[in-house]
Formats: structure tokens, sequence, C-alpha cells
């Protein structure tokens, strides 16, 4: 008997054939997606045990293949693309950003070189220039894109080093006279911690400030702590302010920050990872001092709604990413250095993922922007109003579309809702903790969801509070879902 042989180079007719295929039941997926269930109950046992026993040792149809991993994707994730997640911010990704993904499959171009993929790399610088125009950085500006809001965020903190000692780069922590400290706040990011670790100055050197009791870092406290750093013997080289907190979509005080920065020599990084899709729309001025930055995180694969694995890291010191991330390879191509993407960021080979952003701000425009997220604001304050009519309160004070809630029986109950709503099946919130106590977290993050979506998840919450205490005990002992809402 022979084997069934598959080439990995199909011609050009049969894989236009199977394109077409997967096209078609990737669409069949997305129209039955609001008839299911956010959360599943998979993957299958059966499913499991057929990826245990899949051992590479025969060849097989990939049209099979691909129709099981669609089905373990169907019953064995969390669906993130569903109009009911009001969850922890993965977008349901633009279908201009869909498009991107297929044509930089197609197209493959390496973008960490600009001679290798001018016209890639032209795309995605203009994309990062005109989004630090739009939030007000002085011309000159530059960055780049990087996996996500981590490597944005270690790259802003590696630049603070290199900015605060020139030495560090070559000789490494050891360059510092004094240990170098960064401060942000306890409700920031927690990846800051991690951060520190990778760039070599330890968790112990990030200062977690206090909050100001709505989730905004106190800046007398931030002021009080630098200066107790300095007098015993500290360096602090970083302020790092969050616009838009993970858990509840909270701003530091932009302005403020930027000063104690400029007083003391510091970087002044703003972490807006999420919230930063603000700058699109002109109302209320919420990031006001965000364009004194020295850099910014700004996540695409977040409120911007691109596919996964999508941030922008900018700044107005482009010369300093250039001193941290600098190298010599002789065999690498080399052309004008600024526009190589590898001696100015941590990545050196590079996926095209700028044409992502690309591509749907150009079809949608600034302004289309600003209807996106102004209309997920518009549907998160009618969340929070509608259940504050039932007796709810609403714990932050957010310009983005996120409302943690307490229920009329207080804080106590809220894992009892959560858990409810996912028994249910139609909704997914999370809880989180906002300022030392629990919340229900609802964030608006489809574009696709409705008025009605909302409107049913308030009737959810309704016809479930009755049944809450009886389910109490048995909650009180799960512990199936983190406290905190960092992972995202
Ligand atoms: C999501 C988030 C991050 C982390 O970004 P990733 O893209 O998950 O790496 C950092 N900071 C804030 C404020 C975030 O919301």
């Amino acid at each position: 008997m022979t084997e069934p042989r598959y080439s990995l180079f199909p011609d050009h007719d049969s894989r236009t054939a199977a394109d077409h295929a997967l096209t078609e039941r990737l669409g069949v997926s997305r129209r039955l997606m609001p008839s299911r269930d956010v959360v599943p109950a998979g993957p299958s046992g059966e499913w499991l045990r057929e990826l245990r026993n899949m051992r590479f040792d025969r060849p097989r149809e990939l049209a099979g293949l691909t129709e099981w991993v669609i089905d373990g994707l169907e019953t064995g994730t969390v669906q993130v693309t569903h109009p009911g997640y009001l969850g922890l911010f993965n977008p349901a990704p633009t279908f201009a950003s869909e498009c991107a993904d297929r044509i930089a499959s197609a197209f493959n171009p390496q973008v960490c070189v600009h001679s290798h993929a001018p016209a890639a790399v032209e795309i995605e610088l203009h994309v990062i220039r005109e989004v630090a125009r739009r939030a007000g950085m002085p011309d000159g500006s530059g960055g780049h894109f990087t996996s996500g809001g981590s490597e944005a965020n270690l790259t802003a903190m590696l630049c603070a080093l290199q900015a605060a000692c020139p030495a560090y780069g070559d000789d490494g922590v050891c360059a510092f006279a004094r240990p170098p400290h960064v401060y942000v706040s306890e409700e920031s990011h927690l990846a800051w911690l991690k951060i520190a670790h990778a760039g070599g100055i330890g968790r112990n050197a990030v200062r977690l400030i206090q909050t100001d009791g709505r989730g905004r870092m106190d800046p007398d406290a931030l002021a009080e702590t630098i200066a107790t750093d300095i007098s015993s013997g500290r360096m602090p080289v970083m302020i790092a302010a969050t616009a838009g907190t993970t858990n509840a979509g909270m701003v530091d005080p932009l302005t403020r920050c930027g000063e104690l920065a400029r007083e003391h020599g510091m970087w002044f990084h703003v972490d807006a990872a999420w919230g930063g899709a603000l700058i699109a729309s002109d109302t209320g001025g919420a990031l006001k001092g965000i364009e004194r930055a020295d850099s910014i995180t700004i996540d695409a694969h977040k409120w911007f709604a691109t596919t996964m694995g999508a941030g922008m890291f900018l700044t107005s010191r482009p010369d300093v990413a250039a001193q941290a991330f600098r190298v010599d390879a002789s065999y690498m191509p080399r052309s004008v250095a600024a526009k190589d993407f590898f001696v100015n960021s941590i990545q050196w080979s590079r996926r095209f993922v700028g044409l992502r952003l690309f591509l749907a701000l150009a079809a949608a425009g600034w302004r289309g922007y600003a209807g996106h997220t102004e209309r997920a604001i518009r549907l998160a304050d009618r969340l929070a109003r509608r259940l504050q009519r039932d007796g709810w309160s609403l714990a932050n004070d957010s310009p983005m579309a996120v409302a943690c809630l307490v229920p009329p029986e207080g804080h106590e109950a809220v894992r009892s809702y959560v858990d409810s709503v996912h028994r249910d099946g139609r909704f997914w919130v999370s809880t989180a903790v906002f300022e030392g106590r629990t919340v229900l977290r609802a964030c608006i993050t489809n574009g696709r969801t409705s008025e009605r979506d909302v409107d049913a998840l308030v009737h959810t919450l309704k016809a479930v509070a009755p049944s809450i205490w009886s389910t109490q005990a048995e909650s009180d002992l799960s512990v199936s879902e983190p406290h905190r809402t960092d992972l995202d």
C-alpha cells in the first residue's frame, strides 16, 4: 500500500481550491458564532486524545487537519470574537486587519531591513509617524511595531536605562553607580515586574506607587518615593504612567507625572496599551499630557482591534532607541540605519504586522476609529446605567469602555454573579480587583456588540440574582478564575 503524500507546496489549482474551501468553512464558523456559547465546554477528551496520538509519523490530508483544528478552536477556546464577550481586552479583529494578515503571509516580506522590503517598511514607518502625530508627539518622533504592549514597555525601559547611563548598553547594570529604579502604580500592568527582571534591574527595582482610591497613581506618593529613593542612594530612571489601567480603564495624572520626570531627569513613559485608541476621538481630552512622553505604548491588537500580536512603541527620542539596539552584523544589508528596524528595536526578523493597522486606519480613517471607540463607551455607559437602576453601583469612573460594577448584595456576591453568567453561556464577563475590592468587570471589546446584547446581559444578571445565594457555597470553593485581570 502506498502512503498518501502531501505536498508542502501544492500547485496553483489545488491550492486555490483549498483556499476557497477554507474561506467558506471559516465563514460558516463566523455565522454560527453568535448562536454558540461564549465559553464552550471543550476541547473534548477525544480531541485531546487525537492530539496526543499525533506523532507526525505519517502524512495526513491538510483539509482534514484544518477541519480538526477549527473544531478544536470552536469547542475549546473562549470565543473572544463573540458579541457576548465583554472580557479582557481581546478584540474581535477588524476585517481589514484579517485581510492584512493574508497579504503579509502571501508576500512574507522581511521587514527588519529597509533595503529588503522598502514598501513594507515605509508603510510601517508612516503609520507609526501618523499615530505619534495624532498623539501630539513632536515632529521627528518615530518608533516601531512590536509583538504587543509588553515588548513595547520593555523597549521603553531599555531606552530609559540607556538614556540614564550611556554605558548600560555595553556594561549592563554594573555601569550604574547607584541601583536604577522605575516607578509605576499599583494598578499598572504587572508585566513591569518581568520587564525589570529581563532588563537586569530586578523585580525589586519596580516601585509600585499607591493609588488615590480611584485607581490612579497618587502623584504625592510618587514624589515622596522618588525623593526617599534618591536620598537613600538609588537612581530613579523612569516613570511609567498608565493611561487606561487594565482592570478599570483609569488614567494616571499624566501631566504631573511628566513634570516630576522632567524635574528629576527621568524618562517619561505612558503605557496606553489599551486606552491609546482614544487618540482617535477628539472628545474629552482624556489622554491630556500624553504628548509630553519620551515614549508611548499603544497596542494595535487592543482597542484598534487588529489581529493578535501587534503593538506599537512610539518615541520622541528615536536616537536613544538607535543607541540601545545598535548592532553591526557584517552579513546584513544596510541602507538608511534609521529605517532599519533590526538596529532600532528588540526583534530581528520581523513580520509585516503594521499592515493590519495601516489598512484598517486608511479604510476607516481617524473618524471611523473615533466612532468605534465612542460607540463602545456608550455601550459601557448604558450597561452601567441600567444596572444602577437595579441597585448596582459603579466603582470606577473611566473615560474608556469598561464598567467595574458592584451588585446590590455587595462585593462578596460578585463571584457568584460572574459564575452564573458563565454557566448561562451567552456572555463572558470577569471578576477583577479594583482598589482592593472585587468587582464585576465588563468591557466592550467587540465592534459588533449591540445595545440588544447589553440589555440581554442586564436581564441575565437580573435573572440570576435570586439564585445567587444558593450557589454561593459552591462557588466559594471555585478557583477557576484569577482574581486580577492582568492576563490580557
Ligand atoms: C494589555 C496591556 C499590556 C500588555 O500588553 P500585551 O499586548 O498583552 O503584551 C500592558 N499594559 C496595559 C495597560 C495593558 O492593558
